[in-house]
């Protein structure tokens, strides 16, 4: 017998033994406020589903009546064969709810930051990039071939430090995350666009988590911080708030003109397919219509962590509805997840190297979909776990 894999067994034993093994629960249940995992009914305090839309019966319609008017698969990628009107009309709709010229869609938000990213800067150019920015964006910027620059986390006074140090190079763009995934905290987009301007730089915001979230009825962070105009890319996802799967870039007609000549997965991987275009289009109609799921969101938010904190809990540095419950070592961070479970909560547990050694927690994604009793409920479990385990 070749031995070819024995390494794979040596690595996922270390992991198993540091806790930082991933166990991947199975959902048989639609996403919402509860799900049943693994047979059981559990409170649902993990999911990116932040206004409840992943299920939802107005998304459900769409994405059927869309099966039945235009099929399923695109059947081709877009520069082919597989740009549909669905396909555009989701666009145009992007991007009026944000407010750019124009919108690009691409199958994810991970394939939307490796798209932008090497199509704008390339050898001999150089990225400026926080240094907890999202997997997808240092995959982009690696591809790129571009020279990479991290800047210490939202720190604009070493972002200026790092760009006087930097010789010259062509192009040059700064990229961050509007939302930072693991503590819930904002970009200072403000301080970065003043920064950009100085310099004549580009900028470039991954507003994953903001998307649906920020800004006036989820218009996001550009919005949030009435920066129109004045943000040369933003890259966002339909994955999360908007319930559905798919990735966007929005900004000036050039910028999307020169995407559909040069954005790799554009033109070499299928479009999204025809249901996800259609609920996507129904999620955006419901949030031009109405803020009312956004507020949800955002009361839900703000009770849980006034509770968590009356509790005692450290909830680090969140400035949204994410809540890191910072627990320092990873085998505390999984058995606080495993005994959470065991009373019916499912959160999950995030160790090295999703977060730094040491950082360990549990994180907490609160939904428009929760009740206040559903928010007492995970309240009460944190409370009975955080005693036992001593950590409160
Ligand atoms: C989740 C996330 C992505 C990936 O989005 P998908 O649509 O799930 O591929 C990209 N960037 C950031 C900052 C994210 O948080």
């Amino acid at each position: 017998m070749s031995q070819k894999l024995a390494w794979i067994e040596t690595e996922l034993n270390a992991l198993r033994e540091q806790g930082l093994y991933n166990t991947i629960r199975a959902l048989n249940s639609p996403q919402g406020a509860w799900l049943e995992v693994d047979g059981r009914r559990v409170l649902n305090l993990c999911s990116n589903n932040y206004l409840g839309l992943a299920n939802h019966p107005r998304l459900r319609e769409a994405a059927k009546a869309a099966i039945d008017r235009m099929g399923i698969g695109p059947a081709a990628v877009r520069s082919i064969a597989g740009t549909t009107t669905l396909h555009l009309e989701l666009e145009n709709k992007l991007a009026a709810f944000k407010k750019v010229e124009a919108a690009l869609t691409f199958q994810s938000g991970f394939n939307a930051n490796i798209a932008v990213i090497p199509a704008l800067v390339g050898k001999g150019d150089v990225i400026f990039s926080d240094q907890l920015n999202h997997a997808s964006i240092i995959d982009g910027c690696r591809l790129s071939r571009a020279e990479i620059v991290a800047y210490e986390h939202n720190n604009v006074d070493d972002l200026r430090k790092k760009i006087a140090q930097t010789g010259e190079y062509g192009r040059r763009i700064i990229i961050s995350d509007g939302v930072f995934s693991m503590d819930g905290d904002i970009a200072p987009l403000p301080e970065l666009y003043e920064v950009a301007e100085e310099h004549d730089i580009l900028l470039m915001v991954d507003d994953a988590h903001g998307e649906g979230v920020l800004g006036n009825g989820g218009r996001g962070i550009v919005d949030h911080f009435g920066l129109h105009d004045k943000v040369d890319i933003e890259v966002g996802t339909m994955s999360k708030a908007f319930g559905v799967v798919g990735g966007m870039v929005a900004g000036k007609q050039i910028l999307i003109d020169w995407l559909k000549q040069r954005a790799r997965p554009f033109l070499f991987s299928s479009a999204m397919t025809l249901p996800d275009v259609a609920a996507c289009l129904e999620a955006v109609d419901m949030l031009a219509e109405s803020t009312e799921l956004v507020d949800r969101l955002w009361a839900n938010a703000e009770t849980f962590k006034q509770g968590m904190k009356q509790l005692g809990f450290d909830t680090g540095v969140t400035q949204t509805p994410i809540v890191p419950v910072m627990l320092g070592e990873a085998p505390l961070a999984q058995q606080f997840s495993r005994r959470l479970f065991e009373e019916g909560v499912f959160a999950m547990a995030i160790g090295f190297p999703t977060v730094p050694k040491g950082k360990a927690r549990i994180r907490v994604m609160n939904s428009a979909a929760h009740t206040p009793e559903d928010l007492e409920t995970a309240l009460a479990a944190f409370e009975r776990v955080g005693k036992s385990l001593g950590v409160i």
